[in-house]
């Protein structure tokens, strides 16, 4: 059974104590509240960010509270709202991608989130300085040797109960288990410590479209307050600790963060997305030795039975061999069987059409093959390929971007696995040179920023705008 989202996150919040008003600060009280945020951060020696649902709203993902919200519209009895993107390729906002600058710029030391989708990891700040609360759709654990695992996947279960995928350590092999939180469980301890930790060290706990209701979570930033520290609340909603901070700001988490970056001369760096995935080409020899009876496989790195999201279609064509036949795989598992020629090599050209995502809807990978050369195998640095294809994507501003990773040969049956890294998403939150989903889903402030990378602006800002970190 497969769990939607809205249903995955009921345990979050009690629906009774909602307030559901919104709140604008008008334009000249925000300008002089964004400043006053951008000087804090600017100061800060220990900055913690608490996140709510809030800070997810223009990934495609509904809020609980506002008018429009979850809750609200259960509770009235109303349709729930249609998420613009399957929960699985969501992506990062704006201010996912500015707390990312501001961790890399030593700023932000810690994150701590009640979200359960995942996007802070997406985005790229460190496990180490994350501590999500309520747990993580696209993670399962080992609860035998304690190994987590991030899915490209949504997993199956919630509530901590085992999945249908084991430890992938070959000394363990444990069954693993889902990290979402259900209404009875406690809040996982090794995580709240951790928050707490850094809560009591923080000097500025920034809190994120949350409306700090759940306890014992949203007592957390009040720990800051005893060692001197400042609480900054950035939510439409009223909460109960606004009278313990020392700035409430009432406006769009984007539209605030954006302001601050820019009051910081900080950029927001664009969201690349990667994805694994394996193919595996397995042979076998006809009785006479003349032919190869072999099987294509394109599948998730992620175990034998794991869904390829990302993946909507497979069409395999042949180079210089028309005798060959194409095809179109258009379910999982993508596999194509065939018997050619044993001395006979050949070219696939295998073209990978996306799911929803970005926008770019397809790219093609060639595959030379000849089963007369036995297969190399080798296992390349990760990191530093990853960069190569963060940079190209960057540069090129679209995805399909590819590398293969790793090679390696199984004996039994006879295969050939190959693991390529492929680009699937990028996003970019101030500059842009086509549309994305994420550009139509934020506020209007990413429209201004348009405009100002094309000249609308005095070029004093324009410069100002083009100085950039290379971080990629
Ligand atoms: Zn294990
Ligand atoms: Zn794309």
């Amino acid at each position: 059974m497969s769990l939607g989202y809205a249903e995955k996150l009921s345990y979050i919040e009690d629906v009774g104590k909602v307030g559901m008003t919104e709140y604008f600060d008008p334009p000249h009280v925000l300008q002089e509240k964004v400043e006053r945020l951008a000087m804090l951060l600017k100061k800060s020696k220990h900055l913690v960010v608490f996140t709510g649902a809030g800070i997810s709203t223009s990934c495609g993902i509904p809020d609980f509270r506002g008018p429009k919200g979850i809750w609200t519209l259960q509770r009235e009895g109303k349709a729930l709202p249609e998420a613009s993107l399957p929960f699985h390729r969501a992506m990062p906002s704006l201010t996912h991608m500015a707390l990312v600058e501001l961790e890399r710029a030593g700023i932000l030391k810690f994150v701590i989130s009640q979200n359960v989708d995942g996007l802070h990891l997406r985005s790229g700040i460190p496990r180490e300085k994350l501590a999500e609360l309520h747990g993580n759709s696209f993670m399962e654990t080992c609860s035998s040797c304690g190994i987590e695992y991030l899915r490209d996947f949504e997993v199956e279960t919630i509530g901590l109960k085992e999945t249908s995928r084991r430890c992938s350590d070959n000394k363990c092999g444990a069954r693993l288990k889902d990290t979402v939180l259900d209404w009875e469980d406690a809040l996982p301890k090794k995580e709240m410590n951790l928050a707490e930790k850094h809560c009591r060290m923080a000097d500025v706990v920034l809190c994120l479209g949350t409306s700090l209701q759940i306890t014992p979570a949203c007592n957390l930033p009040l720990k800051s307050l005893r060692g001197g520290g400042k609480i900054v609340i950035v939510n439409l909603q009223k909460t109960p600790k606004d009278k313990k901070a020392s700035l409430v700001i009432h406006g769009l988490v984007d539209k605030v963060i954006l302001g601050a970056m820019d009051v910081l001369n900080m950029q927001i760096p664009p969201f690349v997305r990667i994805d694994l995935f394996q193919i595996i080409l397995t042979e076998a020899l006809s009785i006479d030795k003349k032919y190869v009876n072999w099987t294509l496989r394109v599948a998730s790195v992620h175990g034998q039975k794991a869904p390829l999201p990302f993946i909507k279609s497979v069409e395999v064509s042949f180079l210089d061999s028309q005798d060959y036949k194409a095809a179109i795989l258009d379910k999982e598992p993508f596999q194509l069987k065939r018997r050619t020629l044993q001395t006979k090599s050949f070219e696939m050209v295998l073209k990978f059409n996306f799911s929803d995502g970005c926008g770019c809807s397809s790219t093609e990978i060639n595959i030379p093959i000849d089963f007369q050369v036995p297969a190399d195998c080798f296992r390349l640095d990760r990191d530093a390929i990853f960069q190569k294809l963060r940079e190209t994507a960057i540069q090129d501003s679209c995805c399909g971007q590819n590398a293969v990773i790793e090679k390696k040969t199984i004996l039994s049956p006879n295969s050939e696995v190959t693991v390529y890294a492929i680009i699937t998403n990028i996003v970019r939150y101030n500059k842009t040179s086509k549309s994305t989903e994420a550009d139509s889903l934020s506020n209007g402030d990413v429209k201004r920023r348009i405009d100002r990378e094309n000249g609308t602006e005095t070029s004093r800002k324009r410069s100002k705008g083009r100085k950039r970190k290379s971080k990629f």
